[in-house]
């Protein structure tokens, strides 16, 4: 169970708080109207020059599915990161914004897709990663002639929540190191060339050893790919969270990738982040509905819901919470944070400390940048909340 005093935003000292200096102006903006997600450019950049300063990656895509916003995708790619798309939406999308980008910085990672989605990103020259023995057997003419990247499951998957951890047995990406031989022999029989293997084992993987375990888990795979250059580590890094877990060890983790790439100089690592890049920019402003007091419990009603933000009642994330309106006022108990969604998991937080608050406060909800807007829907057919770009 959490405790009550790491749930409130002010238990954590971390960029998440960049919206504590941009109150005044979040407070305008929330009065243009509520429920909104606001990001902060400064922020993004921040987090892709953080990763780019450790030296240790030759090439950064950002997992487009974390947070699709054009604006969002802009900095990024002034930045000079590429994109990992799941979908041919998320490809065209990028395509579509910034024509002048080498269609080798786009990779197309798709998981159980029909073979036409293939054919179609081969069409368009980006790169394809191959996440299954089944294209390559089954649609061996599909492969023949082209470059690709397959997608190896280490074995062990990681990561804040069973939903997001994508590999080991149970997961269902990635081949097994078991049939590493059996897709050698897919790989020949299609005329396919594997310039890149690539792993993404989960999300919020705060163990700093996890990115080299991977990255030497691949190399030496490549005993059996030999046309293989490139050493894609995945994404998966993990932001803080209300829950107090401890920031993440960035220089720990690349001081180890660092050891791979003295070790084997002949590879190009690569990683592709989301959450890392996007989820501190983000904050969802709300404003109270209702609140209400039930065989003891406090509950705090605010315009939104699961079908803005569904991570807490998906996986139980834990987002810091604050009344932007009365940031200085002392705490008044623990509260249920909620929606006006009708499912009973509707909630952006439990035993939330939060001052005595009314009608028409404004709510911020912290870290929301990634999975937010991204994953939101048109559940009770209430509009999700709308996104602007600072
Ligand atoms: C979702 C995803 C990522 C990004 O994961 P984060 O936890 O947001 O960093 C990277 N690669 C692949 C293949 C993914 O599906």
């Amino acid at each position: 169970m959490p405790t009550p005093d790491t749930d409130s935003a002010t238990a954590i000292d971390t960029p998440t708080d960049w919206w504590r200096a941009r109150r005044d102006a979040l407070l305008d903006l929330a009065r243009t109207g509520t429920p909104r997600y606001v990001y902060s450019g400064a922020t993004l950049r921040e987090q892709a020059r953080k990763l780019n300063a450790t030296g240790v990656l030759d090439r950064l895509l950002y997992a487009v599915k974390a947070n699709a916003h054009p604006g969002i995708l802009d900095v990024f790619y002034r930045e000079g990161l590429g994109f990992e798309c799941v979908s041919p939406a998320e490809v065209e999308r990028v395509l579509g914004l910034f024509p002048g980008l080498a269609r080798d910085r786009v990779l197309f990672t798709p998981n159980f897709v029909p073979r036409e989605e293939y054919e179609w990103a081969f069409g368009q020259g980006v790169r394809v990663t191959v996440d299954n023995l089944y294209p390559l057997e089954a649609w061996a003419d599909t492969f023949r002639g082209q470059d690709i990247f397959v997608r190896l499951d280490p074995g062990q998957g990681r990561g804040h929540h069973d939903h997001v951890r994508t590999a080991g047995k149970h997961s269902k990406f990635g081949i097994d190191l078991g049939d590493l031989g059996r897709l050698a022999d897919a790989v020949a029989a299609s005329g396919a060339r594997v310039t890149g293997l690539h792993a993404h084992v989960g999300s919020g993987v705060d163990d700093p050893e996890a990115w080299a375990d991977t990255a030497e888990t691949l190399v030496a795979a490549t005993a059996s790919f030999p046309d293989v250059r490139i050493l894609d580590i995945g994404g998966g890094l993990p932001v803080p969270s209300a829950s107090g877990e401890a920031s993440f060890d960035l220089a720990h983790a690349a001081e180890l990738l660092r050891g791979v790439r003295q070790r084997h100089p002949e590879f190009e690592l690569w990683a592709e982040p989301g959450r890392y890049l996007v989820a501190e920019s983000g904050v969802l402003l709300c404003r109270v509905t209702q609140t209400k007091e039930k065989a003891g419990v406090r509950y705090i009603g605010l315009d939104s819901g699961m079908n803005s933000l569904v991570r807490p009642a998906m996986y139980g994330a834990r987002h810091p919470i604050v009344n932007l309106s009365r940031l200085d006022a002392p705490p008044a108990g623990p509260h249920e944070v909620v929606g006006m969604i009708c499912e009973s998991g509707d909630a952006f937080g439990h035993d939330v400390e939060l001052p005595e608050s009314h009608e028409g406060d404004v709510i911020a909800v912290g870290t929301v940048g990634a999975y937010g807007a991204s994953m939101a829907s048109r559940y009770n057919l209430r509009e999700p909340a709308r996104e602007t770009l600072l």
